[in-house]
């Protein structure tokens, strides 16, 4: 069977770095796994080929921003193939396209349609360890297109259903996933296990460890997936296992807490509450590509009512142009932006059980003076919208309330 390893920029930064990787490769080849690695650019790579491009052209066309972002992973794609050689590892480097990685053609968030893995099966069967560039693929013309930003992860789970491998290692400069950011957090602990749907809300409510499409997929291919960090020993027990079942925690609870700083809201005031207000609104921003996340529509009172919505920063001019005239239209007495918050979730399967976790957490917030402006929740989450400023000392307000940095 396969492993999928997957390298992240800061683990392959330098040339210390990059070969310290391809000993490890080496190591776990010489064990006789049949490996398949991915890669990140180096360092600030991506970055820096996106500040060229903009320096010629503020606006670079897309097709050719995906060609030059696409070449940052080709090069540590090779230099570590080079490594690996120089120790005697037989192996190959491989681009996305030449690993059979087919995606759709939107430069710049493409997703991966299919993958064809017959080459990297041939080089399997020649003994060679496969260096796969990540965060790329063909598209349909055959155009380089990138799977957006942090898309190596996306790129590794890929690879690994494809290859039916039995783990995917995500190897990057953190432990794993932890209770909290401990940059926010210093109590916070680094979880043994976490549950694939406890990671996908994380990932989405903003824990920027993993890209939320990778934990779509390895939930979707029953993948574990291992997160560890570059530096410690293989096998030495560290990381988080990320997989569909994890071991009962007698009555747990809050699992993680997340901070997502990528938010922005509008409230359009007193529109009138009859049928199709809604439609209107996000019909023309789903034509726009904009992504809606949270809405909250208020009660409504003599047939007016509020509407409040969140969209990612990204997207926050775009929703102003759009949502402001159509705000006139639409009768309301007035739109507001707002994007000085932040959502703070706490994130636990076990939750679903418990009844006391919103008011805890609740209490918790209004103990702390901290003022919560919007609530959302799914059946593993509670999130609530809190000002940017407040944003850190909820997270540690809550970990303590929650004593999470306590093992059960
Ligand atoms: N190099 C790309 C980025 O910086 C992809 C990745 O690192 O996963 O976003
Ligand atoms: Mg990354």
């Amino acid at each position: 069977m396969t492993i999928v390893q997957k390298y992240g920029g800061t683990s392959v930064g330098t040339l210390d770095r990059l070969r310290n990787v391809a000993r490890r490769v080496a190591a776990r080849a010489a064990e006789g796994e049949q490996i398949a690695v991915v890669v990140s650019a180096m360092g600030k790579t991506t970055d820096d080929l996106l500040s060229l491009a903009r320096a010629v052209n503020p606006r670079p066309p897309r097709r050719e921003t995906d060609l030059l972002m696409a070449t940052g992973e080709m090069v540590s794609s090779a230099l570590l193939t080079m490594a690996l050689v120089e120790m005697g590892c037989p192996s190959v480097a491989l681009t996305g396209a030449q690993a059979g990685v087919f995606t759709d053609d939107t430069f710049g968030r493409a997703r991966i349609r299919g993958i064809d893995t017959w080459r990297m099966e041939e080089e399997f069967a020649q003994g060679h360890v496969v260096v796969v560039a990540g965060f790329q693929g063909q598209s349909p013309q055959g155009d380089y297109a990138t799977l957006g930003r942090g898309g190596s992860d996306t790129s590794a789970v890929a690879l690994g259903a494809a290859l039916r491998a039995k783990q995917v290692e995500i190897y990057t400069d953190v432990q794993g996933i932890y209770t909290s950011d401990p940059r926010i957090e210093p109590n916070a602990r680094c979880l043994k296990d976490i549950a694939s749907e406890e990671m996908l809300e994380a990932a989405q409510q903003g824990a920027g460890v993993m890209h939320p499409r990778a934990v779509e997929l390895g939930l979707l291919y029953e993948i574990p997936i291992l997160v560890a960090s570059s530096q410690a020993e293989f096998g030495s027990g560290n990381g988080t296992l990320i997989r569909g079942k994890v071991e009962m925690e007698p009555e747990n609870r809050v699992r993680t807490i997340a901070l997502d700083r990528d938010v922005a809201s509008v409230t359009l005031r007193h529109i009138p509450d009859r049928p199709g207000i809604a439609s209107q609104l996000f019909g023309p921003l789903a034509d726009a590509g904009v992504s809606v996340d949270t809405i909250v529509q208020n009660a409504s009172e003599l047939q007016l009512t509020d509407l409040t919505f969140t969209v990612t920063k990204d997207d926050w001019e775009r929703t102003q142009e759009i949502s402001r005239p159509l705000a006139g239209e639409l009768g309301a007495a007035d739109v507001l932006f707002d994007h000085d918050l932040v959502k703070v979730s706490l994130i636990g399967t076990g939750m679903q059980s418990g009844p006391g976790y919103a008011a805890t957490m609740f209490r918790s917030l209004s103990d702390a003076g901290i003022n919560i402006e919007l609530i959302t929740t799914s059946e593993i989450r509670i999130t609530c919208l809190v000002r940017a400023d407040r944003g850190e000392e909820a997270v540690r307000v809550l970990h303590s309330a929650f004593a999470l940095d306590q093992e059960i």
